[in-house]
């Protein structure tokens, strides 16, 4: 195998001749956090520094992240990039409710994550009034390195997060309180 190719740390676990065991937890947390879908909902100027992210300098491709999906259905990181006008609020719920567990977001940029600059009566101050938000990236807009660094960021909340987590009781309540269905 060529050395330029890298593959995954396997998890902590007990290894002996012709057997390896370990917790189905790190094992589905590998495969999850490595083969990320991302539906970038961009609607503005953060979505083009996405654009350089995806693009070959930066290449978000090396963290698994590369199949970009245009349907919820279809993805599991929900990217939000850019401002968010409070008509829009009810889309991108929708969005999100329409995405399949386990489902994870990140709000990129001043504007997702708080109303950034646009402190007005017109645009949502924060998605995490809407939907409940894992990784916040700071910045207007934030670099490229910042988006992968946020990737990063999530890739370790699902490497770690429990099979069971979406079943638990706190999840649940979670999932009330922002009255997704
Ligand atoms: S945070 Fe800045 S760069 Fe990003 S969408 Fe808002 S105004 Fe544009």
């Amino acid at each position: 195998m060529s050395e330029k190719i890298k593959i995954s740390e396997a998890p902590e676990g007990h290894a002996g001749p012709g057997f390896f065991a370990t917790s189905l937890d790190s094992v589905v947390g590998l495969a999850r956090k490595n083969s990320i879908w991302p539906l970038p909902f961009a609607t503005s100027c953060c979505g083009i520094e996405f654009m350089s992210t995806m693009s070959s300098h930066y290449d978000l491709a090396r963290f698994g992240s590369e199949r970009l999906s245009f349907s919820p259905r279809q993805a599991d990181l929900l990217m939000v990039m850019g401002t968010i006008a409070k008509k829009m609020g009810p889309v991108l719920r929708q969005v999100y409710e329409q995405m399949a567990e386990p489902k994870w977001v990140i709000a990129v940029g001043a504007c997702a994550s708080s109303g950034g600059i646009f402190d007005t009566y017109s645009v949502l101050q924060g998605i995490d009034r809407i939907i409940p938000v894992d990784v916040y990236v700071p910045g207007c807009p934030p670099r490229p390195e910042q988006i992968i660094e946020g990737v990063m960021r999530i890739q370790d909340l699902i490497g770690k997060e429990s099979v069971r987590r979406r079943n638990s009781k706190e999840y649940q309540q979670l999932m009330e309180e922002y009255l997704v269905k």
